[in-house]
């Protein structure tokens, strides 16, 4: 039996179905994918579990607009039981529908949870569905993503103007983030960006808007990197996969070798007896793209995909800009409702009312349905991709929600809590982690599995270390945005971290750890799970200096003439002399002047005297760097 179907049978949507059987240890399917009979089994045991579970009331925090899907999950209890114990009590609902306060008493009552309520808060914004919602069938949303030169644009670019431009001939085709196919079969919004950085991105915004990813591999370069960075990014997004094996076109073309490949990732094709979906195609000729279309129109049929249509507006925004004459323009695909001209909306910290609405064909719309990718004109400013939109009453209510919002951003001074070793210990004794997600890049593919190996021998019974990435290579910005999408931290073994890497991390509040030697990353994981991690101290390199000039006063007091040529130098600071791209001293900077006076620091482009404790040594071209240590407060067992 197909996943898809067992869910069907136990009336579970699949991604929720898949949630639970990950966390019993089944993972790696997907919709298509087979389940075994023993798997089956293993599910049903657990289903029974939860039925039995009656000793002793756990506390669940919720929202007071949960409805029976969300609770599902939070209190991990499959729907059909909710919805079979609510009808017991002659209360008809369906899976999306908001439950009363009163019901999830109720609920929480029989599977024993007590509700802990918590405000909705105002950075959400919640659909309120005035009547019963009605329920319509959506096109999939689909991200396409692989290494880089694969040919992700191409696809992109050849369904576009053939399938797209077959009913609208003569026209052109806008780039608005987003366009849609109508296929006889059905319809398929395809996002504009490839690649899985603003995927990513958008998921470290909370939006969820990716239905399929559509993994290109090039057929005569194989598995890259990028194309594994990839995998695992829609792996942990726990989205389904279809692989398209593009330039197929090519002589030396060998569509086997990447099916082999991404077999080891757990890829194994159907006629493998796996359940991953592969599609030869040329971006080039066109040739396996109307298959590849069929493939996505099938995954989508089976995703069961449906949006409210009688419920005020809201969408996603996936892109934004300031054009010179229109003004501020937001991209937005269209998740439930009717977007109409005139409307008042909020999305992110700002508001408007709708001008115009344009599709990717320039055209004027007067209004737009779910799963349509449109164009709005009207806001006060522009927003930030993944950023909810939302359709309100009047334009009082946007404007007084866009000024609560803004205040409300304002006050916000402490950056969003994330997961940390240091804290680690405290978050399982709260319960409030099981997963220790990791993502790793070291300097040879060899260090993977000697770390892997080493994590494997940890003891898990508390946390499990779950590596949802490995690569080689410097730390880059789209590690840190799986680990801010997936609550993990970033470990490098002998690897940089590329300054735009740091400032992200820096922003998000991510952890990134670098070592030297493999014992000290499992020893540091062994001591956070136990709360004895020592306390860390960084050192933060903030700025550098050119030697010019080397002065003598005598044998024991040498300064070297400076130039800082980047960030300061600062005084008492730690430093660290290169010579011939090698450190040759580890010391304090001393001494520092500006022409005759001591200062604390001096920054770019100025001129100063270094004097370094017990060196004299300098050399002109020396490079002095300057380093600031920062200590983080370490966190005592028990505490
Ligand atoms: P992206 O970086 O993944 O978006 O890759 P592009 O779409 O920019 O394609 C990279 C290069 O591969 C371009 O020169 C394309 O013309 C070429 N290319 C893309 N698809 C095909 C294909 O199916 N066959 C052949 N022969 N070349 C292709």
């Amino acid at each position: 039996m197909r996943i898809y179907e067992f869910a069907k049978k136990h009336n579970i949507q699949t991604k929720d179905l898949l949630k639970m059987l990950e966390e019993i240890g089944i993972k790696g399917k997907q919709t298509l994918s087979q389940i075994t009979e023993s798997e089956i089994n293993k599910f049903e045991e657990y289903l029974k579990k939860g039925e039995k579970k009656e000793e002793g009331k756990k506390e669940v925090v919720l929202t007071e607009n949960e409805n029976v899907n969300e609770l599902s999950k939070k209190i991990k209890i499959p729907s059909s039981d909710i919805l079979k114990f609510l009808l017991d009590e002659k209360i008809i609902v369906n899976l999306n529908q908001t439950l009363t306060k009163e019901q999830i008493k109720k609920i929480c009552e029989k599977f024993n949870y007590i509700p802990i309520f918590q405000e909705t808060k105002p950075q959400t914004i919640e659909r309120k569905v005035e009547k019963q919602p009605v329920y319509i069938k959506r096109p999939p949303v689909v991200t396409v993503m692989g290494h880089v030169d694969h040919g992700k644009t191409t696809i992109l670019d050849k369904i576009r103007n053939t399938k797209v431009a077959e009913k609208e001939v003569g026209q052109i085709t806008q780039k608005i983030g987003a366009y849609k196919v109508n296929l006889p079969e059905g319809s398929i919004v395809f996002l504009d960006t490839p690649g899985h950085e603003a995927f990513t991105a958008m998921r470290a915004m909370g939006a969820k808007i990716t239905d399929i990813v559509v993994l290109v591999v090039a057929a005569d370069e194989g598995v890259k990197p990028q194309t594994i960075e990839a995998l695992n990014h829609a792996k942990s997004a726990n989205i389904p996969i279809i692989v398209a094996i593009n330039k197929i076109d090519k002589p030396n073309a060998n569509p086997e070798k990447v099916k082999q490949q991404l077999s080891e990732y757990g890829m194994i094709p159907e006629e493998w007896g796996g359940n991953t979906v592969y599609v030869n195609v040329s971006g080039l000729t066109g040739e396996g793209i109307n298959d590849l279309l069929e493939m996505i129109l099938l995954v989508g049929e089976m995703l069961d995909l449906k949006a409210i249509i009688n419920c005020k507006c809201d969408g996603t925004v996936i892109e934004s800009s300031i054009d010179r004459f229109r003004g501020p323009v937001i991209s937005v695909i269209i998740e439930n409702g009717i977007l109409k001209v005139g409307d008042p909306f909020i999305v992110g910290t700002t508001w408007g009312k709708v001008r115009a609405i344009i599709d990717e064909w320039g055209k004027r719309l007067t209004e737009a349905n779910p799963s349509t990718p449109v164009e709005i004109l009207g806001a006060h400013e522009i927003a930030i991709p993944g950023e909810k939109f939302k359709v309100v009453d009047s334009e009082k209510e946007a404007r007084e929600f866009s000024e609560k919002m803004r205040r409300e951003r304002e006050n916000i001074v402490v950056p969003v809590k994330r997961l940390s070793l240091k804290d680690l210990y405290e978050e399982i004794k709260k319960g409030e982690v099981k997963e220790l997600n990791v993502i790793l890049k070291t300097d040879f593919y060899n260090s993977i599995d000697a770390i892997k190996n080493i994590f494997s021998k940890i003891p898990q019974n508390e946390i499990k270390i779950n590596i949802i990435h490995s690569g080689t290579g410097p730390i880059s910005e789209s590690d840190i945005l799986l680990a801010s999408a997936s609550n993990g931290i970033v470990i490098g073994f002998k690897v940089p971290v590329e300054p735009k890497a740091k400032e992200l991390a820096k922003k998000e509040n991510i952890e990134v750890r670098t070592y030297e030697l493999i014992y000290d990353i499992s020893e540091d994981i062994i001591k956070a799970m136990e709360g004895m991690l020592e306390p860390e101290i960084k050192e933060e390199m903030v700025g550098q200096a050119l030697v010019k000039k080397v002065f003598k006063f005598d044998k024991n007091f040498v300064v070297a003439g400076c130039i800082v040529v980047s960030g300061k130098v600062v005084k008492d600071s730690k430093v660290k002399i290169i010579r011939n791209g090698k450190i040759i001293y580890n010391g304090i900077l001393t001494s520092l002047k500006r022409f005759k006076d001591n200062v604390n620091e001096v920054s770019y482009n100025n001129e100063c005297g270094i004097g370094i404790n017990n060196f004299n040594n300098f050399e002109e071209g020396d490079i002095i760097q300057s380093f600031i240590e920062i200590e983080i407060p370490k966190k005592i067992k028990g505490e």
